[in-house]
C-alpha cells in the first residue's frame, strides 16, 4: 500500500555554479524584465501590455482588442496552449527549470538571499536545528523582510498589468487593484518564505500534466547507470551526494527519472564539477528516456499542424477584420411615437466599437427611406480604440410611409472606413 509522507523534509539547497546556472540567470534577467519593465513601455501610445479590465480592452505591442475580438483572444489562448505542448513534447520540463515564475524567483531571489544571509547549506541545517538566538532570530526577520519586499514589488508589477504602472504606482488606481496587490502580496510571501517546492509537486496543473505531454523522446535529466553504478565501488559515480544536496526538489536523481524533477540542471553542474575532477564525462546529463532525440513524431506532428492552421486563422482574423464593429438595437420596449408634426418617431442604440488607434469623428446616415428623413445622433468621436453607445432617432414623415416595416441601412462613416448595418423603421403603414 502506497503510503503518503505529510512529513515534509526542508529542502537546504546547496548552491551551485555551472554553465546550465548561467543559463538561469539570463533567463532569469529577461523574464523579470519582461515583468517589471513592460507595464511602463509604451508603444503606439497604449502600454505594451495591458490588461483594461474597465475599460474591457487588451493592449499588446500596439495592437487594442475589444471584446468584439474574442475570437482573436482565443485563437491566442489555443496558440499559446499548443504552443506549451509542442514545447514540452520535444523539451520536457525546460519551461519548469528555466522560465516559471516559481523557478525564477526561487533561483533569482530566493536562494541568493538565503546564501547571503545565513549561509551555506551545512550552516544553514545546523543553525535550523538549533536554539532561536538572537543570531538566528535576526537572519530569520531580514530575510523575511527582504522576502515581502520582493513579494510588494513582484505583486505590484504584476497588478500593472491590469491597473496601468503609473496609476498604481502613484496611488491613483482604483482602491480594489490595491487589495488584489495586498493577497498577491501575501500569497507570494508564503510560497517564498515556506511552501516553495511544493507547488510544483502538488498545486501546478502543468506538472500534472507532463505524463500526458512527454513521452521516452521528451528531453528529461537523467543519471547515466549504466556507467555510474556500482556506485562508491567500481562504478564512475564516488556518491558525493552533491547531485542530491544542491536539487532544489529534493530528490536523488541516481533512483531514477522522478515526476518532481524540474529540469533545472542543477545537478548537472555539481555532477559537471565531480566528474572534471576525475577527468570522465558527466554522470548526470540532459537525455531521453529511450536515448534516442527524435522531434519528429506523431505528437509533434500534430501539435505543429494545429498551431499552423490556428496561426492561420489568427492572422486572417486579424487582417480582415473592418475598423469598426458596430450594433443598432431598438432601444427596449419601444416600437414608434407619433410627433405633433406629423411625423413617424424611432428610437434605437446604436453601439459602435472602433479598432483603430487614431482618434476619429463618425458620421451616421439612413439609406432605403424617404428622402426627407431626418437622423438625430449626438456627435460621435472615439479617441482610438473604445467602444460607445449612443441613441439614434429616425423621423420620417407618415404620409410617406406606405409599410409598417420598412427596411433600412445604418451606415456609419469615419472617412476611413465604413460600417453597414441592417435595422427597420415601424409605423401604423398606409
Ligand atoms: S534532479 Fe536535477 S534537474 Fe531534477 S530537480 Fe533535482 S537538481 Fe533539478
Ligand atoms: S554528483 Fe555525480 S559523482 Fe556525485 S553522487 Fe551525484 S552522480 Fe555521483
Amino acid at each position: 500500500m502506497h503510503v503518503i509522507d505529510t512529513v515534509r523534509n526542508w529542502v537546504y539547497a546547496a548552491s551551485v555554479k555551472g554553465r546550465f546556472q548561467i543559463w538561469h540567470r539570463w533567463s532569469g534577467v529577461v523574464l523579470q524584465a519582461v515583468l517589471f519593465l513592460t507595464p511602463w513601455i509604451v508603444v503606439a501610445g497604449h502600454p505594451a501590455f495591458q490588461i483594461d479590465i474597465e475599460g474591457r480592452r487588451l493592449y499588446a505591442l500596439g495592437g487594442v482588442f475589444t471584446p468584439t475580438d474574442t475570437i482573436l483572444l482565443v485563437l491566442m489562448g489555443l496558440f499559446t496552449a499548443f504552443g506549451l505542448f509542442l514545447f514540452t513534447a520535444i523539451y520536457g520540463r525546460l519551461w519548469c527549470g528555466y522560465a516559471c515564475p516559481q523557478t525564477v524567483f526561487l533561483e533569482e531571489w530566493v536562494r541568493p538571499i538565503e546564501l547571503w544571509l545565513e549561509g551555506e547549506r551545512g550552516v544553514r541545517m545546523a543553525r535550523d536545528k538549533g536554539p532561536w538566538t538572537f543570531d538566528k532570530t535576526w537572519r530569520k526577520l531580514a530575510k523575511w523582510t527582504a522576502f515581502l519586499a520582493i513579494s510588494i514589488v513582484v505583486s505590484m508589477s504584476f497588478v500593472s498589468w491590469f491597473a496601468g504602472a503609473r496609476a498604481l504606482w502613484t496611488g491613483a488606481a482604483e482602491g480594489w487593484y490595491y487589495w488584489v496587490t495586498a493577497f498577491f502580496t501575501a500569497l507570494m510571501f508564503w510560497d517564498l518564505a515556506w511552501f516553495r517546492e511544493q507547488f510544483c509537486n502538488f498545486l501546478c496543473p502543468y506538472a500534472r500534466f507532463q505524463g500526458v505531454l512527454c513521452d521516452d523522446a521528451s528531453l528529461v535529466v537523467s543519471y547515466d547507470a549504466a556507467r555510474g553504478e556500482p556506485r562508491g565501488t567500481e562504478g564512475a559515480c564516488i556518491d558525493c551526494k552533491k547531485c542530491v544536496a544542491v536539487c532544489p526538489q529534493g530528490i536523488d536523481i541516481r533512483t531514477g527519472f522522478q515526476l518532481e524533477c524540474i529540469s533545472c540542471a542543477r545537478c548537472v553542474d555539481a555532477c559537471q564539477i565531480v566528474m572534471d575532477k576525475k577527468g570522465q564525462p558527466n554522470l548526470i546529463t540532459y537525455n531521453t528516456l529511450s536515448g534516442e532525440q527524435r522531434i519528429v513524431r506523431p505528437r509533434t506532428v500534430a501539435y505543429t499542424t494545429l498551431l499552423t492552421v490556428i496561426a492561420v486563422g489568427f492572422f486572417t482574423v486579424l487582417f480582415t477584420r473592418p475598423t469598426v464593429d458596430g450594433l443598432v438595437s431598438r432601444t427596449p420596449g419601444s416600437t414608434y411615437t407619433v410627433d405633433a408634426d406629423g411625423y413617424i418617431r424611432n428610437t434605437y442604440l446604436l453601439r459602435l466599437t472602433s479598432h483603430q488607434n487614431e482618434a476619429r469623428t463618425w458620421a451616421v446616415k439612413i439609406d432605403g427611406l424617404p428622402a426627407d428623413a431626418q437622423v438625430i445622433v449626438p456627435p460621435i468621436t472615439l479617441d482610438g480604440a473604445a467602444t460607445t453607445t449612443v441613441p439614434l432617432v429616425v423621423r420620417v414623415p407618415a404620409a410617406e410611409l406606405t409599410a409598417q416595416s420598412v427596411p433600412m441601412q445604418v451606415v456609419v462613416d469615419s472617412g476611413n472606413g465604413t460600417l453597414s448595418m441592417k435595422a427597420t423603421f415601424l409605423s401604423a403603414g398606409g
